[in-house]
């Protein structure tokens, strides 16, 4: 090779070498985006993402995103301001999830438009970062994805499949329902792993639900609830007979572990009912799932919607 071919061959490297590195789409050296990831989205803004969940990723120096109904901010059972500015400090994601929590296929397109722009314009008026969506009913069309494109880099639904950094369906992100026993949540970790793909788990309010008897008097939507001998507490929602099955109750864990032959009784209302079998507790499966995942797989990374979207595209 001659002096001149030798400098034109060293310039056409250092340019190669630089496009590659920035990010543009000329990637002439492939980066392998081939990383496991696993990200949790608490959809509906429930208050119980800040009172309960925050502090199981907190334990671990993780975060997970909330998907923010605006309609329903400052609202029984939802999130605050304070709380929603507090999650975002702590490096949680907050998604939209419309102002009304429509089925989004239902409506006309203007409407649709106002339900995805208002959200956001809502959001960043409180001084929130918002950049993805998160779809009502995980409900989307070729219309709808083509709205969200205006407003947002990416848009989540269902569809029970894990994502492929290789083909991203970045306004249709497929996700699982959480509303699962733990063995079928530790097995979408392990298939993530395995096809080292994008695992996206979405979940709601966290409650507690526990098979009781014997009540006498009735429990006050919101009040507190004491357990023992477990020393257990938490927050009543619901209860409610099921013919064939037998009374059930829905709560908010606050504190401690429920257990079967739990008296549990309401600190305003004074009723009372025994446990006699936790049927399941979302909390307790949390925790257990995010210890799954650091300690079968230390290299797995959970991350935000926007972090994922980073890394995958
Ligand atoms: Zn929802």
């Amino acid at each position: 090779m001659g002096k001149r071919k030798r400098l034109i061959f060293a310039v056409f490297t250092l340019v190669v070498l630089l496009l590659s590195g920035s990010g543009s789409s000329y990637n002439y050296f492939p980066v392998d985006k081939s990383v496991p990831l696993v990200t949790f989205i608490f959809d509906d803004g429930n208050d119980t993402d800040y009172t309960v969940a925050k502090d199981i990723f907190d334990a671990h120096g993780d975060v997970a995103c909330s998907a923010i109904t605006t309609n329903w901010i400052n609202t029984r059972g939802h999130l605050n301001v304070s709380q929603l500015t507090e999650l975002q400090n702590n490096g949680w994601e907050i998604l939209s999830h419309t102002v009304s929590h429509p089925n989004l296929k239902t409506l006309p397109e203007d409407q649709v438009e106002t339900e995805l722009a208002q959200s956001k314009a809502t959001l960043e008026g409180l001084g929130l970062t918002v950049k993805n969506l998160a779809y009502p009913y995980n409900k989307n069309n070729y219309t709808i994805r083509e709205v969200a494109k205006k407003y947002y880099r990416a848009g989540r639904s269902g569809h029970n499949r894990l994502n492929p950094p290789t083909i991203l369906d970045q306004y249709d992100l497929k996700a699982y329902s959480s509303n699962h026993p733990l063995s079928k949540l530790e097995g979408h970790v392990d298939k993530a792993y395995s096809e080292k793909k994008w695992l996206i788990l979405y979940h709601h309010r966290i409650e507690v639900k526990i098979k009781v008897s014997g009540k006498t008097g009735n429990f006050i939507p919101g009040e507190n609830l004491t357990f023992k001998p477990s020393g257990a507490a938490g927050k009543y929602i619901s209860d409610k007979n099921i013919i064939g099955y037998g009374s059930v109750m829905h709560l908010v864990p606050i504190s401690g572990t429920p257990q079967a032959n739990d008296i549990i009784t309401g600190q305003s209302s004074g009723a009372a009912c025994k446990s006699d079998r936790v049927d399941y507790n979302q909390k307790k499966a949390l925790l257990e799932l995010i210890e799954y995942i650091h300690t079968k797989y230390p290299d797995m990374r959970i991350v935000t919607i926007d972090k994922g979207l980073d890394i995958y595209l």
